[in-house]
């Protein structure tokens, strides 16, 4: 008996790629994503079937927040058994975002989560779309012994597939707009289709879908500059309800040593709770600290490093994690481990 083809469930949030030029007026307008199948007859040949479903008003991703996280979440969740795996159409400006956060939020995923876009929308001329959109398909709906092959949350853009939460927009023009420093791409399409099995995120599949939907979004981002003044620094640290903070540092995470800086940090950590996250702005490599002199302090009064999480997984690790009831002591431990492949 042959055996039937996998579904695929197209979830469109938004941005370029769902969009098509009104030829008269040169305009971009959304595109009807009932009508997908009929203006890219390309969807008709793969090996799957596809379903689509739409956010009422689709969104430029810059307009992205945790609650449309939750509302990709809710389709994932109330569609799980049904499909065999999902694509998201979303705007490549905070793909990397929301990739990341959906990781956390989908604990023991088994099946893939693609997400991809475009930089040129899909009814253009020399658009990106139709090959980033098929490809992700084709991943998504890849098998080996009748169960899916990816079981994670992932990028894919132009010819490459990348763990969701290792990734980084680097190119606001150019066709590879994203680009994963801290780990190896999962997959590379080019006359064939090559998947590195070995960077393959293994979830324990007798682990059941657990969605968290309980995301604490009182945290703050800071990148440091030389010159930053106490003022800046200081009053971010009075927010109201603020709970967590997370410092890009330079280099391999290293910070001013002046007095008033590690003094702020200090207070905060230990008067007021609040969790301080280090996490480096280099697009590559990791925090290390103890390593240099301007770095130890931060070490010693309880700075938690973020190794060589991304900036963009540090968000939704962040607001995941908070989200959670953890002691102290645990929060720490588990923001250095790597729950979701996402640090090395
Ligand atoms: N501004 C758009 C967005 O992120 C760009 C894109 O789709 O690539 O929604």
């Amino acid at each position: 008996m042959s055996k039937s083809k996998p579904n695929i469930l197209l979830i469109y949030s938004g941005g370029t790629i769902g969009m098509v030029k009104d030829f008269k007026t040169g305009v971009l307008k959304a595109f009807d994503f009932k009508t997908l199948l009929e203006k890219i007859p390309e969807l008709q040949l793969l090996e799957c079937k596809i379903d689509t479903i739409s956010f009422k008003t689709p969104i430029d991703s810059s307009n992205m927040n945790p609650k449309y996280w939750i509302q990709i979440a809710e389709i994932i969740e109330s569609n799980y058994s049904a499909f065999d795996g999902f694509v998201v159409l979303h705007g490549s400006d905070t793909m990397s975002y929301t990739a990341s956060a959906l990781s956390f939020m989908l604990e023991n995923l088994a099946k893939p989560v693609v997400f991809t876009g475009s930089q040129l929308p899909i009814g253009d001329l020399r658009t990106d779309a139709k090959e980033n959109l098929i490809t992700s398909i084709q991943v998504a709906s890849l098998q080996v012994k009748s169960k899916p092959a990816i079981k994670e949350v992932c990028l894919y853009f132009e010819y490459k597939l990348y763990r969701g939460n290792r990734t980084t927009k680097i190119n606001a023009e150019h066709f590879q707009a994203f680009a994963s420093l801290n780990y190896p791409d999962l997959a590379e399409s080019g006359v064939y289709l090559k998947i590195n099995n070995e960077y393959l995120f293994k979830p324990n599949t007798r682990k059941k879908l657990v969605v968290h939907k309980k995301l604490d979004e009182n945290i703050a981002l800071i990148k440091l500059f030389p010159g930053i003044s106490k003022a800046v620094f200081e009053s971010v640290f009075n927010i109201p309800d603020l709970k967590a903070v997370i410092i890009e540092t330079y280099g391999a995470g290293n910070c001013t040593t002046e007095k008033w800086f590690i003094d702020i940090l200090k207070e905060n950590i230990s008067k007021k709770g609040i969790h301080i996250i280090n996490v480096t702005q280099c697009s590559g490599g990791s925090v290390m600290m103890g390593h240099y002199e301007t770095s130890s302090k931060l070490k010693k009064i309880g700075v938690i490093s973020g190794k060589d999480i991304t900036t963009e997984a540090a968000v939704g690790k962040l607001m995941y994690m908070l989200g959670q009831n953890f002691s102290r002591k645990t929060f720490k431990t588990m923001y250095e481990t790597s729950l979701r492949g996402e640090i090395t």
